[in-house]
């Protein structure tokens, strides 16, 4: 058979044409080369978590108007909406819905349902410019179609506590990833964070044991995010040797030891699923006495990655306006470029930064759903 035959495992890279006056304005704000611009225009950049879908369900934000940095000044909220995301080259993110813990089983499942519905719509009005997939086909054909990719996932699978056949009832298999637990411990297993205290369960549930399963069964992502140190290798013990696990959006103790960061064993045994590690852009997990304060806080954490789970296991997980608070220069979500021109500067090759951007992900992300 011809090789021309073959499909392409990965999406073409975008033309790179010269930057525009406002490209150009783009790469002076964050002391950026045309090389790191032409780098990022040409690989696949997929966020693993962004909490964009918050903001406009909240207080009405507009997610396709272009916003500046807003009354918090880049803490918190206001980090993307669709124009920057076009902008800053964001060809692809995981949107979460994040559960309120405080609500009732049946009023979560409601809950989420209901901002499915909400997020479904914000995707069909917008006019070409989103679109879901659900699988890596899907992503290659939304990006050929010139959309961002929307990736629909869980944060807190206490979501689906009351939905009768668990991740299998969200619709049309839209789901791609779950977060086990979140901020706080549910009938799954038990959170990193110090709210654990609040909740009498430890390590990771029968029922924990049974969502893994469930989520491995329907090809979702697995998310070890936010997990407790026991809950984490009893979910690794769960789940399918054969399907990658996930970090979505971390830090790292190697860098600075801290409750929600991941030491190295839990690095490796991600890696060695052919899962990958996306690091958060959240200064308050990254930063170490003495280090970096800017964009190189999280190149310290993204090296360390590569260091211990190898070159396929590093992805990025800003977590763009889920209430965290970035370097002070990437506070705006079109500084994915600055982060490029940061691994370059370090002597890192194009090849491990467009692997980090989005190639590592999506390799593994064609190993779940092809
Ligand atoms: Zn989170």
């Amino acid at each position: 058979m011809s090789t021309e035959a073959a499909a392409p495992d990965l999406a073409p890279p975008m033309p790179t044409t010269r930057p525009t006056a406002a490209e150009s304005a783009l790469l002076a704000r964050h002391g950026a080369s045309l090389a790191a611009w032409t780098l990022l225009r040409a690989s696949d950049v997929v966020d693993l978590h962004i909490d964009t879908f918050i903001p406009p369900r909240l207080w009405g934000y507009d997610v396709f108007e272009r916003h500046g940095p807003g009354l918090l000044r880049g803490h918190f909220f206001g980090h993307l909406d669709v124009p920057r995301m076009e902008e800053g080259g964001l060809t692809g993110a995981m949107w979460s819905i994040t559960t309120n813990p405080f609500r009732t089983a049946a009023s979560r499942w409601r809950v989420f349902q209901k901002n499915l519905t909400r997020l479904r719509a914000l995707v069909d009005g917008s006019n070409g410019r989103l679109a879901f997939a659900r699988n890596a086909a899907e992503y290659r054909a939304v990006r050929a179609g010139g959309a961002h990719a929307v990736l629909l996932s869980i944060q807190g699978g206490n979501a689906l506590a009351a939905a009768p056949h668990g991740p299998a009832d969200v619709p049309d298999r839209l789901l791609t990833r779950v977060t086990l637990v979140h901020l706080t411990s549910s009938v799954y297993g038990e959170t990193n964070s110090p709210f654990a205290r609040l909740h009498p369960v430890r390590g990771l549930t029968e029922q924990g044991r049974a969502l893994v399963a469930a989520l491995d069964a329907e090809r979702v992502f697995v998310d070890l995010a936010h997990i407790g140190r026991d809950a984490f290798w009893q979910a690794v013990d769960a789940h399918d040797p054969a399907l990658p696990l996930i970090a979505t959006h971390t830090g790292v103790d190697g860098v600075r030891p801290h409750w929600r960061n991941l030491d190295d064993r839990q690095i490796r045994a991600i890696a060695d699923s052919g899962g990958v590690v996306g690091i958060i852009f959240a200064a308050q997990f990254l930063s170490r006495r003495g280090g970096p304060r800017d964009v190189g806080m999280v190149v310290e954490h993204l090296l360390h990655v590569l260091r211990v789970g190898g070159e396929a296991c590093p992805a990025l997980g800003t977590d763009y306006d889920g209430a965290i608070s970035p370097p002070a220069d990437l506070r705006c979500g079109t500084s994915y470029v600055r982060l490029v021109q940061a691994l370059l500067d370090r002597g890192v090759s194009e090849r491990v930064v467009e692997g980090i951007l989005g190639r590592n992900f999506l390799e593994s992300f064609a190993r779940l759903r092809p």
